[in-house]
């Protein structure tokens, strides 16, 4: 029998592509996901684990998630009909991408404009459904460069436009003038503000979604304490959210999630809110700390991790931390001023002290 020929079938573009595979094995430390350290509280974990002790396993979901969106829009302030949620951010993103992806007059296929350093499901999702990715790179205080996106707007007129701020994996807030004024030079592209680290920000967005018409917002619940659940979800117009409905399955989140979900943004606001706190308190520690190493430059950030560039090739840093059992994501792969750049979570207070314990010890006196 003849082979199957994937290339003749292939999207070349998905071919260029590699998996997300996060790093496998075991690791004493591992602050290499953005993920919230596990603060939650013994009576939480017993509200969560009561309430799946009646669910109806036979039964499909509830496909328009009626309670998951009521509390959603509650812990909000804004209505129901003004929310898509996935399973994660990223299936939203996807989402998006797959209903937004009708090519401008002068474009030959459908564009995204993103920013570089970030977020690299924008860039691997888009690519993985034919469109075109234009990469905008940061300013040296890693912030918006206007001038270079207003240009790469009008040259590529864009779909879609994602700013994440916070900014992964910066921690940068990008300035709030500078988001207006993009917002302002695109007004044919949905502008999707990502607000994924929100929770640990001096301030949201929301002002612009209420302001401009073009603008979504997104959150999850992934960096606060839920990543297991898989719940993101976006803010925006209902005649949007109605469309990007038509393309979601409907019963993309299962009952679980959708059970502790709710109880989680209806009951456990406070136990957020102590978790994010003190993953602040410890953020500003660990800068100081870092800070009085050699050799090390911290830059301010309004997220769950700090970004640090390492006198040392990243690449060699971020090896001999896994070796002592830390594990933190390095960027060296994509060269250039990344070369020198590590990400790490800020965890519990003994994680973070392991961490600084073992990059002291990398890095010598
Ligand atoms: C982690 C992260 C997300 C979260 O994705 P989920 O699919 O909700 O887990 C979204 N945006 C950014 C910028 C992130 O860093």
């Amino acid at each position: 029998m003849p082979e199957l020929d994937l290339s003749e079938l292939l999207r070349p573009e998905v071919r260029e592509l590699r998996s997300y595979v996060p790093v496998a094995g075991d690791y004493r430390v591992r602050l290499d996901a953005n993920e919230a350290p596990p603060l939650l509280s013994a009576a939480a974990r017993r509200a969560l684990a009561e309430a799946t002790t009646d669910v109806a396993w036979e039964r499909y979901p509830d496909a328009t998630m009626t309670a998951l969106r009521a509390a959603l829009a509650a812990r909000m302030g804004v209505d129901p009909n003004e929310l898509l949620v996935g399973v994660g951010s990223d299936e939203v993103i996807t989402l998006l991408l797959t209903v937004l992806a009708h090519p401008k007059a002068r474009a030959p296929t459908a564009t995204v404009v993103s920013t570089t350093p970030t977020f690299v499901m924008y860039r691997m999702s888009a690519l993985a459904r034919g469109m075109r990715v234009v990469e905008v790179p940061l300013d040296d205080a890693w912030d918006i460069s206007v001038e270079s996106m207003q240009k790469a707007i009008e040259l590529a007129q864009p779909n879609l436009i994602f700013i994440a701020s916070p900014n992964n994996p910066t921690g940068t807030m990008m300035s709030i003038d500078r988001v207006e004024r993009v917002i302002e030079a695109a007004t044919g592209s949905l502008v999707v503000i990502d607000e994924a680290y929100v929770d640990y920000a001096s301030r949201d967005q929301l002002a612009l979604y209420r302001a401009h018409p073009n603008v979504a917002i997104l959150r999850t619940l992934s960096k606060v304490g839920f990543a297991a659940l898989r719940i993101g979800w976006l803010l925006a117009r209902p005649e949007l959210i109605a469309e990007l409905d038509k393309a979601r399955q409907p019963y993309n989140m299962n009952t679980l999630s959708q059970r502790l979900g709710t109880i989680a943004l209806r009951d456990l606001g406070d136990e957020i809110g102590r978790i994010t706190r003190t993953v602040v308190d410890e953020r500003k520690r660990v800068a100081s700390a870092l800070a009085e190493l050699p050799t090390v430059k911290v830059d301010p950030s309004e997220a769950n991790f700090l970004w640090l560039a390492v006198g040392p090739p990243a690449s060699e840093v971020f090896r001999d931390l896994a070796s002592r059992g830390v594990l933190v994501r390095s960027f060296h792969a994509r060269g250039g001023r990344l070369a020198h750049r590590l990400r790490v979570t800020i965890g519990t207070r003994d994680e973070n002290d392991a961490f600084l314990s073992a990059l002291g010890d990398v890095l010598g006196p």
